[in-house]
């Protein structure tokens, strides 16, 4: 009988248990705290739970002897601190202050209602609520992320200007590096790490398709659709993790004589390149300077011979390395064009192939007798211009926004490992 009666006591003992716990639960806590964590600090009042806490709590209830224990903890804590911000929610475990109000970084109390952070984990710029990821106090996108450099920055690139350094792509060629895709490709975001230069506002502009501008009559960019140069900026950022500014000096069916020292189109990218390097040094220190090339297309029509388009690239490198300071000279090497396109009937497919053929020995010639020269990507040649898949169905002759994706991510990569040398 008395043994009977001590049951019934712990049996009460372990219902009334139960009750309080529920209650605890039930006590309005908003955080996303999981709930076996909330139970534990709800019973041990003011001491941190932490899982080692929680099991044995956990196990203990389960056990007779366990049961007194922890039911005295709770008779001792009978009131529930609230939230020293609010008043109103129970502070998260550890902290005065409820999950509404603090910094989603650390225990203290966040800097204002619609903020994320404290003061000390929030950028420093009072407009923004993002969190300081650099040790200056700002977020990535407003500090420079220069070790030690406490400025903040006033580009989208990554550091200030006295620590920015900043690589200048030239794309030049003809329409496939102008851009003649069937449309402009989505998605279309903005390149990261890399910007646009634009002649005629004299702005550095986010990096995305179309790319280039209407100079001069018909001297700089026609066609206007998806081109390689975001996608070759894209993959070059990426694989070298370095920065860049874009310069895009192209015109569709153009031969290599248009493009020599003496023409207008030549003195016009001389002047944007210029110009666009020198808007480039407001911003940072000027690292490589690449030229990017595809063309060669009007010249396999224009029966140009090996020797002539070699002693005409080389003298339009030359004097790009001395007008603008270009250091490496990228070859995209052309695809089939004279052999694939329709409209070509003064002579045999056997003859038109020739002829595309006679541009690309001199193309893979070049950098073999001059090291200024540099084979980015053949893939043109050996894939995507032999391919119906990759050809613009608008247009004959010219590469589907999948074709310029592929040359540009080959190209970007090829320049990368040149950049690292
Ligand atoms: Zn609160
Ligand atoms: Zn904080
Ligand atoms: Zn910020
Ligand atoms: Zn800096």
């Amino acid at each position: 009988m008395k043994q009977h009666i001590i049951r019934l006591c712990v049996l009460l003992l372990a219902v009334l248990l139960c009750l309080s716990v529920v209650g605890c639960t039930a006590g309005g806590d908003t955080s996303s705290t999981p709930s076996h964590e909330t139970q534990t600090s709800a019973i041990h009042s003011s001491t941190t739970a932490d899982t080692t806490t929680d099991t044995t709590a956990v196990t203990t209830t389960n056990t007779t002897t366990g049961v007194n224990t922890t039911a005295t903890t709770v008779t001792a804590a009978p009131t529930k601190a609230l939230c020293a911000a609010c008043g109103k929610a129970t502070p998260v475990s550890g902290s005065a202050y409820c999950a509404g109000c603090k910094c989603a970084a650390c225990n203290d109390r966040k800097v204002a209602e619609g903020d994320k952070f404290c003061a000390k984990h929030a950028c420093v710029l009072p407009s923004c609520q993002e969190k300081a990821t650099v040790d200056n106090g700002y977020c990535a996108q407003h500090g420079c992320a220069q070790a030690g450099c406490a400025k903040q920055k006033e580009t989208d690139f990554a550091y200030c200007t006295s620590h920015n350094v900043i690589d200048i792509l030239i794309f030049a060629g003809q329409s496939n590096m102008a851009g003649a895709t069937e449309s402009i490709p989505y998605p279309n975001d903005p390149v990261k790490g890399a910007v646009e230069f634009r002649y005629l506002t004299n702005m550095l502009q986010p990096l995305t398709h179309p790319v280039g501008e209407v100079l001069g009559g018909d001297l700089l960019t026609g066609v206007n659709k998806g081109s390689p140069v975001p996608y070759t900026c894209d993959a070059y950022i990426k694989a070298s993790g370095r920065q860049a500014v874009a310069i895009h000096v192209a015109q569709g069916a153009t031969k290599i004589a248009e493009w020599l020292k003496g023409t207008d189109r030549y003195t016009l990218a001389v002047d944007k390149i210029k110009a666009g390097i020198k808007l480039a040094k407001q911003h940072g220190k000027i690292g490589h300077i690449y030229c990017v090339w595809l063309q060669g297309e009007s010249d396999a029509i224009d029966r140009t011979s090996k020797e002539t388009y070699m002693q005409r690239l080389t003298q339009f490198k030359n004097d790009l390395k001395k007008d603008v300071g270009l250091e490496k000279f990228g070859i995209i090497e052309v695809g089939y064009f004279a052999y694939t396109v329709d409209w070509l009937t003064d002579r045999t497919k056997e003859d038109a192939k020739q002829c595309d053929e006679t541009i690309m020995q001199a193309q893979e010639e070049l950098p073999k007798v001059d090291s200024d020269f540099v084979m980015l990507t053949q893939i043109c040649k050996t894939k995507l211009s032999l391919d119906n898949a990759y050809e613009n169905p608008l247009a004959d002759g010219h590469y589907t926004n999948k074709g310029v994706a592929i040359i540009g991510e080959e190209a970007g990569k090829a320049l990368a490992k040149l950049a690292k040398e």
